[in-house]
């Protein structure tokens, strides 16, 4: 018998979504552009493997608050992306 179990996922950290092979989508409303963690580049680049969903990211372009959203896919950059600021410990 070859049963395959959904096991049910909780997504809140960076690993989850690497693990999920989804990507963390932000959208600045001022810009009106999307930004885009990808996990693996995340995490390879030494970041922290933080709880995203506890994060508030930055627009790198005027600074206001970046809407989330996880992304089962790339995203289309044709309207020019948005340079997200990594959050900083405090
Ligand atoms: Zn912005």
């Amino acid at each position: 018998m070859n049963v395959t179990v959904k096991k049910s996922v909780t997504i809140r950290k960076i690993s989850d979504l690497r693990d999920n092979h989804m990507t963390l989508g932000l959208f600045c409303l001022e810009c009106n552009r999307w930004g885009e963690i990808v996990p693996n580049e995340w995490l390879s680049s030494g970041k922290r493997d933080v709880d995203y969903i506890n994060q508030k990211f930055k627009c790198g372009e005027c600074g206001g608050q970046a809407d989330k959203q996880v992304r089962p896919q790339p995203i289309d950059f044709s309207q020019g992306a948005m340079v997200a600021e990594v959050p900083t410990e405090n």
